[in-house]
């Protein structure tokens, strides 16, 4: 699957393997939210980010319509995909809403802000991936923060 947003100039690719697993591991915490890391690696030409894998959460809270990560450990883990390639790295994050749509939540915007204000992150247009599902489908929300704004990809 290949998205774009003109305004933001950037494409997000990801497989549907990843993506598949994603929506099975939060499927399998309903009714309650989860989520996790996103890794990935741009292009040569900064034109394209391909998420590649994630990494979950050693220990997280969580409730039907919330989902507080803890980043205990995922240094560690990041390191270990960076030994591999050293292009990945945390792109963004990415959690369920069950039985919902894949709209940004008021927490899930200050909760990106908290990532752009993190300086450790280092990361200036992460990517925010909503999957909003229910028993017969799955809707996935894509994001990215671009100039203070979050933009969805179509
Ligand atoms: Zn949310």
């Amino acid at each position: 699957m290949i998205l774009k947003v003109e305004k933001v100039g950037l494409g997000i690719e990801t497989e549907d393997k990843l993506l598949n697993s994603l929506v099975e591991n939060g499927k399998s915490h309903y009714p309650n939210e989860f989520g996790g890391f996103l890794v990935g690696y741009y292009s040569d030409d900064n034109r394209y980010l391909h998420i590649t894998n994630t990494i979950l959460p050693k220990s997280f809270k969580a409730s039907k319509c919330s989902f507080e990560r803890s980043t205990k450990g995922i240094k560690k883990k990041l390191d270990t995909y960076y030994k591999e390639t050293p292009q990945k790295f945390y792109v963004g994050e990415w959690h369920t809403h069950p039985d919902n749509s894949p709209i940004p939540s008021m927490t899930d915007i200050s909760a990106i802000n908290a990532i752009i204000n993190n300086r450790n992150a280092c990361l200036a247009n992460p990517v925010l991936l909503i999957i909003g599902y229910s028993k017969t489908k799955v809707d996935f929300g894509f994001y990215v923060w671009f100039e203070n704004k979050l933009y969805r990809y179509e």
